[in-house]
């Protein structure tokens, strides 16, 4: 379909990933769950993860009745110890992590900085920034062992732009950026290689936790003059937690309708 409004993402079927583990976090639903089709599709045993077990549950009963291997657990990536918890369990029972998808997110209501709680914006930096952080730290030590990995945080056309009203995510999504980019350079010569994802805006749940007029703005400045799937997301996901992205890390890749263009 030409906007890749398709579901659960394309059917493409493939093994380039056969023989690999990839953790997701917030896999329950939105761009996450299209993260988890794309890449089981493409012959990776997927951990989904999420806060809450029903979601992932339904989701890996559909992908395994489809011959996919999928695992659902649960996991709230603010939970330093949960994280490595779950890490270690997938690195030993799964032979290793081959990617790790940092995707977990939720944006909020819209609001003035100076009108921002502390509570709030601690809350942003936690899901995203230190979730992500938590992330990268539990899975590279076993990646370097493996001397090959794929990471790939989803961030935000708001950390490259900064969106008006949404201040704690935009500097919570802009770290995640700064992180991408530094422990990119960091294990360039080991195997792993650690990109981002910079989507606009998306059809999914996360649009409900924003005004019809913040979204109307937003959308506005897509040139292409729509709003974005997940299946388009996960599509340079998969590309970008591939063997074929051999020559890029550190980069953070724009699916933004032509917003972002640099
Ligand atoms: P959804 O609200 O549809 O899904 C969010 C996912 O994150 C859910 O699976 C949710 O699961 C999970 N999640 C939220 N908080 C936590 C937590 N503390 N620990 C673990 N999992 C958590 O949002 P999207 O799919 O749209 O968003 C996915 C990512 O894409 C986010 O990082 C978001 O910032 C980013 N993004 C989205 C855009 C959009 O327009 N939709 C645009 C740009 C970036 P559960 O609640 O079950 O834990």
């Amino acid at each position: 379909m030409a906007n890749g409004d398709n579901g659960h993402g394309d059917d493409h079927r493939g093994d380039e990933l056969a023989g690999q583990t990839a953790l997701i976090t917030g896999a329950s639903r939105g761009i996450g769950e299209a993260i988890g089709w794309a890449l089981a599709r493409r012959g990776a045993r997927v951990v989904l993860t999420s806060r809450t077990l029903e979601a992932t549950d339904r989701i890996v009963a559909a992908m395994t009745a489809e011959g996919l291997a999928a695992t659902p657990l649960e996991l709230d990536v603010r939970d330093e110890r949960q994280m490595d918890a779950v890490v270690a369990q997938v690195a030993e029972t799964m032979g290793g992590i081959q990617i790790l998808v940092n995707n977990a997110g939720t944006s909020g209501p819209p609001a003035p900085v100076w009108e921002t709680s502390t509570e709030f914006f601690n809350d942003m930096l936690s899901v995203h920034l230190m979730g992500t952080f938590f992330g990268v730290r539990a899975v590279v030590p076993h990646m370097l062992a493996q001397g090959y990995g794929r990471i790939v945080n989803i961030v935000s056309v708001a950390g490259k732009e900064g969106n008006p009203e949404k201040g704690a995510y935009s500097a919570a999504k802009a770290g995640v950026i700064g992180l991408t980019k530094s422990l990119a350079k960091e294990l360039a010569t080991s195997g792993v290689l650690v990109n981002a994802v910079a989507p606009t805006v998306i059809e999914t749940d996360l649009l409900t936790q924003s005004t019809p007029d913040h979204l109307a703005t937003l959308t506005a400045k897509i040139p292409m003059g729509r709003r974005g799937t997940a299946a388009e997301v996960a599509e340079m996901v998969a590309w970008a937690a591939s063997p074929r992205c051999s020559f890029t890390t550190g980069a953070v890749f724009d699916v933004s309708g032509g917003r972002m263009t640099y």
